[in-house]
């Protein structure tokens, strides 16, 4: 077993994010959370932080650190969805769900990459979705926040590529969790018919895969773009 590391996952109350955050837990690390809300696992520790706010973002990391020491591991989970129509779709609703999903994970990485740059070694690990590259209908600031965040570790994996940090991006298909309980039986449906493994995801087959990401056996990963949608975005 490797030797504990600070780790930090955005949104861990509920659904993907409490999943990756317990396997943290479970493997020994130390780990904490940026979160506006309270109810988190055992073994985590909450900061209060809206993922929109820079200097919310910022003071956390450092409580983080101060408690916990340098983070090693950063797993931008936190995301939102506001869906309609494109001809429909409000400036609030697009703006939204970018500021949460795409530069609140920026800022989360910009705040992380101190550390890291200091440490000489780090992870960063990008939730996006199958939706970024496959697209979805009435999604369009969603698969475009989600598509983002693939430019994203891309671009930092040629920045700090060569100091020991490897960013990756980790695709979901359909996950069973409150975001996607929330969708229409007619689209569950839909999207069922077209998974060729037949059936949706736990959230724990994502948070393994984030686990392998930011462990040993995947040091020479960086700026890949990790499926885990039981075959439905393949192409990619
Ligand atoms: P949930 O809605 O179950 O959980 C989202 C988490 O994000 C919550 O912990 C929520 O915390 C947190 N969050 C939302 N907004 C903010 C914010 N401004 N600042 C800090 N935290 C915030 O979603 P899922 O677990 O389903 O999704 C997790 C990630 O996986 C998302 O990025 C999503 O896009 C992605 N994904 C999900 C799929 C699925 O099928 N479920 C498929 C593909 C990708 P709180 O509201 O308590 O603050």
């Amino acid at each position: 077993m490797s030797e504990p590391r600070t780790v930090v996952v955005t949104g861990a109350t509920r659904g993907i994010g409490r999943a990756i955050a317990e396997r943290f837990v479970a493997a020994g690390d130390r780990v904490a959370t940026l979160s506006r809300g309270s109810d988190v696992p055992d073994g985590v520790l909450a900061v209060p932080g809206d993922v929109t706010d820079s200097a919310a973002v910022d003071d956390g990391f450092t409580a983080i650190e101060q408690e916990l020491g340098p983070v090693e591991v950063l797993v931008a989970n936190a995301g939102i969805t506001r869906d309609s129509l494109l001809m429909r779709m409000s400036d609030e609703d697009f703006d939204a769900v970018l500021d949460v999903n795409l530069v609140g994970a920026f800022r989360c990485a910009r705040r992380a990459s101190k550390g890291m740059i200091r440490l000489r070694r780090g992870r960063i690990v990008l939730i996006s979705s199958v939706v970024g590259l496959y697209g979805g209908a009435g999604q369009v600031n969603y698969a475009a926040s989600k598509a983002g965040l693939v430019g994203v570790a891309r671009a930092i994996t040629r920045e700090l590529g060569g100091r020991g940090i490897t960013a990756n991006v980790v695709a979901p298909g359909f996950i069973r969790t409150a975001m996607t309980d929330a969708l229409p039986q007619a689209q569950q449906d839909a999207y069922l018919a077209a998974i060729p493994a037949a059936r949706f995801a736990t959230a724990d087959e994502v948070a393994g895969v984030v686990q392998f990401l930011a462990g040993p056996d995947a040091g020479y990963i960086s700026g890949a773009v990790i499926p885990v949608d039981g075959g439905l975005g393949m192409g990619h």
